[in-house]
């Protein structure tokens, strides 16, 4: 299948778009995506999206902006501006920034080697450092709830991915506890294998005793299937990937899926088979999302096919306090009963997944679930991931509070204050 995009002013274009939105929901989605960003491919339309009920489908929902994104008064504000450029600008930006984009720890935590920065790197935890190649800093489609806006580079880009990948070398020889190094994003795998490539060999010729696993964080399984099928240069990737790990590295491979309805096209299928035959091992990961995978048996059949593919369920996240948390958010007390709800429902080779987990600025922190405490209602949390490994697998209490989304919005229980502060 022939890659085909698709944004804010060409998606009415598809006749499947075209056929089946209202000219009134058509303009809403315009409005919506001035301030969001969108895009999406024909995959994610042709064979992802069912057309018949689109109104609940979770793939559409994903995928398209939806008006209640904003907030009514907003959403007036933009749809008014949209006739005049300039003010248009205005309004984006002043609703942009009310809307946190950028939520705890995404700009800390620069690395610096022999006082120069490695600005496309997070080094938060000691093992694992995580790498955000310029040139992956987009998506085959955007997710609604997501908050990152594209960038766009214009320069020499095998000459740059070369100098930033040497200096990412002389930082890890440089810190013997980093065992891990996570390509992300964006979505790396949006890069050409021969990109890509220009990353990973320059690695793997280091030949860094101490690292041990490489991963790649992608969401492209669940939007372009055929980049490990059909593209023109999926064989080379698959070859990378076997490079990779006839280096000696364990490679593993961090898919993004939202539903399990994108667990289910023939594409799809046939693109994790290929993955696994090379050796990678596919993990999953998922924020939960109102609207999109708030129930208990989403979960548990999402994590039920995954296993049934060969791949680990890994993290359930809590969707950050950014964007339209609003209207993706779902309580801590909520999130945790669906993932207790979902996880009794699958056998133990499924409970490896663990969560709902907020990656917030002191570490990741997981809730573990609702208990009492002499006559003290609590949540029990975990940090599973500190800045300070000290801290890591020590739980600890907060008051209990159904409505609370996010961490800022707990108060220590049992204690003046949280561990980590
Ligand atoms: C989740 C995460 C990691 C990796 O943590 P694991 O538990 O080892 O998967 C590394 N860095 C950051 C910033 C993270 O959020
Ligand atoms: S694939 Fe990941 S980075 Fe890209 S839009 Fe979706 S959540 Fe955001």
């Amino acid at each position: 299948m022939e890659y085909r995009s698709y944004n804010v002013k060409s998606f009415v274009k598809h006749p499947l778009v075209a056929t089946h939105l209202s000219p009134e929901e058509i303009e809403d989605i315009r409005v919506v995506a001035q301030v969001f960003p969108f895009k999406v491919n024909n995959y994610v339309i042709e064979e992802l999206i069912d057309w018949e009920h689109y109104h609940d489908d979770p793939i559409f929902r994903l995928t398209f902006p939806h008006k209640q994104m904003l907030e009514a008064e907003d959403f007036q504000r933009v749809k008014e501006a949209m006739a005049n450029p300039q003010e248009l600008a205005q309004v984006v930006e002043s609703i942009r920034l009310k809307l946190n984009p950028h939520p705890a720890g995404q700009l800390h935590n620069v690395p610096e080697i022999g006082g120069r920065k490695l600005e496309g790197s997070q080094h938060k935890y000691k093992e694992t450092i995580l790498f955000f190649p310029k040139q992956g800093q987009t998506c085959h489609a955007y997710c609604s709830f997501c908050f990152r806006w594209p960038q766009f580079v214009g320069m020499d880009e095998l000459k740059f991915a070369s100098k930033e990948v040497e200096l990412l070398i002389e930082y890890i020889q440089a810190h013997p506890e980093i065992t891990d190094v996570l390509f992300t994003g964006g979505d790396p795998l949006i890069m050409s294998t021969r990109l890509l490539r220009a990353y990973i060999e320059p690695l793997l010729a280091a030949r860094i005793p101490h690292l041990r696993n490489i991963r790649i964080g992608t969401k492209t399984l669940g939007f372009w299937p055929y980049r490990f099928t059909r593209d023109k240069d999926a064989d080379d990737l698959l070859r990378l990937f076997e490079e990779i790990r006839k280096a000696g590295y364990h490679l593993a491979f961090m898919a993004h899926f939202n539903h399990y309805r994108e667990l289910l096209t023939p594409a799809v299928r046939e693109a994790v088979e290929r993955i696994r035959s090379t050796g990678a091992i596919i993990r999953t990961q998922s924020p939960i999302l109102r609207h999109i995978n708030d129930s208990a048996e989403v979960w548990a059949r999402m994590w039920k096919e995954q296993v049934a593919l060969d791949m680990i369920p890994y993290y359930m996240f809590v969707a950050r306090d950014t964007g339209a948390q609003h209207y993706f958010g779902v309580p801590l007390a909520r999130a945790w009963e669906i993932y207790r709800d979902a996880i009794s429902q699958v056998s133990g080779l499924a409970r490896t997944v663990r969560g709902p987990s907020m990656s917030a600025t002191p570490g990741k922190i997981a809730v573990v679930g609702v208990s009492q405490v002499g006559d003290q209602q609590v949540f029990v949390l975990n940090m599973l991931q500190a800045k300070n490994p000290d801290l890591v697998d020590r739980p600890f209490f907060a008051k209990y509070n159904p409505e609370a989304l996010w961490i800022d919005e707990l108060e220590p229980a049992l204690s003046e204050k949280f561990i980590f502060e």
